[in-house]
């Protein structure tokens, strides 16, 4: 077997059960790919002798059973394809989105561009611990952003404005936090219990909920495994921009700062996330911060 091969050392190239073969992991970014490219994949499985593929919870597709030997070849087939090798390895693996503004009816903010960019910018980069990035347009968190790593949750925070609120209900009805009652015949918002999903703010019969915009809460440090752990909140920012300005420096400060050997999740009060937290705020422009805005019960 040729240990020595530059492609074997990849992170998408993993050694199976049986070390006579290997687990082939494709590149692809939100889990989107052509449906040329997904027959490429097929055509290249075939060509390579793989009994099937595999769809993985990273939203990429592997190729089991491929003979070592053979590494080089199917690396340069999969590149061809636009599906190139991937990682898995202690580097910044697929980021994986959910569908998001384009097809979801819940989407606040469009996921897969997002992914896109992000993985554009980061993908495959060596890093002392492995760096999952997932990304949910809204909080329902279809794609469980808060158990990454780095976490993005697309949110809308709803606005009463000035208006004749008829008191019908309808946004109480559509509300699953309860953050929304009828008092003296008005609608009232209880920010505590809102996780602003923006549901309400399309609910309105009369369109008195309004949107404060699209914002993009990041969080850091998340993980699943044996020990699963919710990710801390790190900032909230107002546009993608922002977001790939934060990511970025989110990861190189793992870079610099985290050690091999254990999960990101498990250092984190030891590298004074409250401090970096501080940093990274003091980094953003005021303008990219999400301002909260004060709940107007006014009728
Ligand atoms: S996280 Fe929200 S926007 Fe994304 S698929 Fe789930 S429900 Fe839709
Ligand atoms: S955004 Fe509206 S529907 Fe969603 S939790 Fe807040 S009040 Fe309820
Ligand atoms: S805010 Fe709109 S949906 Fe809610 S009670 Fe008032 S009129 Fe009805």
């Amino acid at each position: 077997m040729r240990r020595e091969n530059a492609v074997h050392m990849r992170g998408g190239v993993i050694t199976e059960r049986d070390p006579e073969y290997c687990t082939i992991r494709t590149r692809i970014p939100a889990g989107v790919i052509s449906t040329g490219m997904l027959r490429g994949i097929a055509d290249i499985a075939d060509t390579y002798q793989a009994p099937y593929v595999h769809l993985t919870t990273r939203q990429t597709i592997e190729i089991p059973r491929i003979d070592p030997n053979r590494l080089d070849e199917i690396s340069q087939s999969l590149g061809q394809n636009g599906t190139p090798v991937g990682s898995e390895r202690d580097e910044v693996v697929n980021v994986i989105a959910c569908p998001g503004i384009e097809r979801c009816i819940f989407a606040n903010i469009d996921s897969i561009s997002l992914a896109r960019e992000i993985d554009r910018r980061l993908f495959g980069k060596e890093m002392p611990v492995k760096v999952r990035i997932s990304i949910s347009a809204c909080p329902n968190a279809c794609t469980s952003p808060m158990l990454n790593e780095i976490g993005i949750t697309g949110r809308i925070q709803p606005i009463r404005t000035p208006g004749t609120c008829t008191g019908c209900g309808t946004c109480v009805e559509y509300c699953k936090e309860e953050a929304i009652s009828i008092k003296k015949g008005v609608s009232v918002l209880d920010p505590a219990k809102c996780v602003q999903c923006g549901t309400c703010v399309r609910s309105c019969p009369f369109n008195l909920l309004k949107s404060s915009g699209e914002h993009y809460l990041v969080s850091i440090g998340g993980r699943r495994g044996r020990h699963p752990r919710i990710g801390k909140e790190l900032i909230v920012v107002n546009s993608p921009e922002a977001v790939v300005d934060v990511v970025e420096k989110v990861v190189q400060w793992v870079y610099r700062r985290a050690w091999s050997g254990r999960l990101l999740s498990e250092q984190l009060d030891e590298l004074q996330f409250e401090k970096f937290r501080e940093d990274i705020r003091s980094q953003i422009p005021a303008s990219s911060v999400f301002d909260a805005v004060e709940m107007d019960q006014s009728r």
